[in-house]
């Protein structure tokens, strides 16, 4: 006789682990789900603490603040945060060049034109400025200036931007929210995980002591160690050391020595990049490296002289891997954060895959009997949202003309994955940039890191020609023209912080 699976719904979730991933999953499923929806209970290890980075982020992160009824200022005061608009590249096409990549659009697209092919066949003729004279968040962001996107047919109207803040008050910030809306804390550490005889699903886990957690579904927020996912459900890890060789970060704050940029600042060492993250009340700053290009002490030494306040605690170090489990989702276990694969924060992704990992699990919200169609196809969503997350990233190290240490010499000849020659082949040949279906970088993001990286265009996209020339040349100075405009009409960020989100007021 076979038996009708159990096919109710969810009544118990597990979250092991509260570090941002576990403390986002917590809020957003119970604010979600509600009180009358399933248990959820998080479990967290004070002993074992979190990672405790992770502090810049992107535009999307706006959704997720709206699913959990969150007022920005609050959210900005009560994490010491900042704005952002995008971020500044330093060193990375040579040394001693720069470039931005801005959140928002680049200038209008003249009816069925593309801004960029309008643009590119004007920089050919000697008639266009850089592509930041033509974005509203970078022309704001080299001036120090922010203002929320305000109504209206101006590039004010198109500011993107996004948040920078501190870890370890947004954790909290969401252990606050998520424990109003129901979620109960639980501090131990997992000791075992035991799975059902039957069919493999995880049944519960065991805490050090001899306490047992029951759950439906299991959410795994255990970082690195990734406890569930990988060690008790054996999901294996794809590993892109050979396409993203750095592998440590020495990292350590700093004190505030002027208003904050709205901005991150990412530039590029001998063997690895630098990351500058401003907060209200210090600045975050890390050294992202490749251990076989550059030893730690030497690694910590080149962030301290590139640091500009005084260090505010001692450098530490994290170890990581770039890769993501073959899966995200097996069985009754679903993975969240860096339990699920881990990407370097170079395009401050992380946080955001996090957001999509929450967003679709709740878009395929299972019942007891846990649909393999749900599971196979959040799996198919989540690996090509990070798989082309990777590429954007490899792209920034292997579009460059810098040759003068091995690790760069190593990064521009390296193979790389299809999906990005093809790219690359065709923006060369026309300077063509797209969005392949729903993925997570638009075609500013592609345009401004393939122009700023240095690859050249050999001609111009043929559809470009179609407006007059001297139409053209009217259209693209009058977007300059407007939008230096509407910069200086925005206030300085730290006119904006002060008035809309200090903290500590
Ligand atoms: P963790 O913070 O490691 O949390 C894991 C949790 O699991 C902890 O609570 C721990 O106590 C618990 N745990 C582990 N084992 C056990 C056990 N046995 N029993 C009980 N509990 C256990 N992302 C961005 O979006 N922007 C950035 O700017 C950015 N910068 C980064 C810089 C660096 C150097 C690194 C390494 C990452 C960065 N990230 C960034 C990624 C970001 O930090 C993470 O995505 C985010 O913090 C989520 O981490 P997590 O919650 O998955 O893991």
């Amino acid at each position: 006789m076979t038996h009708a699976k159990d096919d109710g719904p969810v009544r118990r979730i597990a979250i092991i682990g509260g570090g941002t991933a576990g403390w986002m999953a917590a809020a957003a499923l119970s604010r979600v789900l509600g009180p009358h929806g399933p248990a959820i209970t998080l479990v967290e290890s004070e002993e074992i603490g979190t990672v405790g980075v992770g502090e810049a982020t992107i535009p999307p992160i706006q959704a997720f603040n709206g699913l959990l009824g969150i007022d920005e200022d609050d959210f900005v005061r009560a994490t010491g945060g900042t704005f952002k608009l995008g971020i500044e590249f330093v060193d990375w096409r040579h040394l001693g060049h720069r470039y931005f990549h801005p959140f928002g659009v680049y200038g209008v697209d003249p009816g069925a034109v593309p801004f960029e092919a309008m643009w590119r066949r004007l920089r050919a003729e000697g008639a266009a400025g850089p592509l930041s004279d033509y974005s509203i968040c970078a022309t704001a962001a080299a001036a120090g200036r922010f203002m929320r996107p305000q109504p209206g047919n101006t590039p004010l109207a198109h500011i993107g931007y996004a948040f920078h803040f501190d870890a370890t008050l947004y954790a909290r910030f969401l252990r606050t929210r998520a424990e109003a809306t129901g979620v109960v804390r639980r501090e131990g550490r997992v000791v075992d995980v035991s799975l059902r005889s039957t069919d493999g699903f995880i049944d519960a886990v065991t805490l050090a002591d001899g306490g047992r957690i029951e759950a439906d579904l299991f959410v795994d927020c255990s970082g690195f160690r990734s406890l569930l996912l990988g060690d008790a459900l054996g999901a294996d890890f794809q590993d892109w050391s050979s396409w993203l060789p750095n592998d440590r970060a020495v990292a350590v704050p700093s004190a505030v020595t002027g208003p904050p940029p709205p901005y991150t600042r990412a530039t590029a060492h001998a063997a690895g990049w630098q990351w500058r993250i401003p907060l209200q009340h210090r600045v975050g700053n890390g050294y992202v490296f490749a251990a076989d290009h550059v030893s730690e002490d030497e690694a910590t030494a080149t962030l301290l002289a590139n640091i500009e306040g005084e260090a505010l605690a001692e450098p530490r170090t994290l170890r990581f891997r770039a890769g993501r489990r073959s899966a995200l989702w097996v069985r009754n276990c679903v993975a969240l954060g860096l339990s699920g694969g881990f990407l370097e924060p170079l395009e401050s992704t992380s946080i955001h895959l996090i957001q999509t990992g929450i967003a679709r699990l709740l878009e395929m919200l299972p019942t007891r009997a846990f649909e393999p169609a749900d599971t196979r196809r959040y799996n198919r969503l989540m690996t090509t949202e990070f798989d082309s997350i990777r590429d954007f990233i490899i792209l920034h190290f292997h579009a460059t003309g810098r040759r003068d240490t091995a690790y760069w010499r190593h990064l521009a000849d390296m193979p790389i994955p299809d999906t990005l020659a093809e790219r690359i082949a065709i923006y060369n040949r026309t300077g063509r940039v797209f969005r392949e279906t729903d993925e997570l970088f638009t075609k500013t993001s592609w345009l401004a890191v393939m122009d700023g990286q240095g690859l050249l265009a050999s001609s111009y996209d043929p559809i470009g020609a179609a407006l007059p020339l001297a139409e053209a040349r009217a259209a693209l100075d009058r977007i300059g023209q407007v939008t230096a405009a509407a910069a200086r009409h925005m206030p300085s960020h730290q006119d904006f912080i002060d008035r809309h989100s200090r903290a500590g007021k």
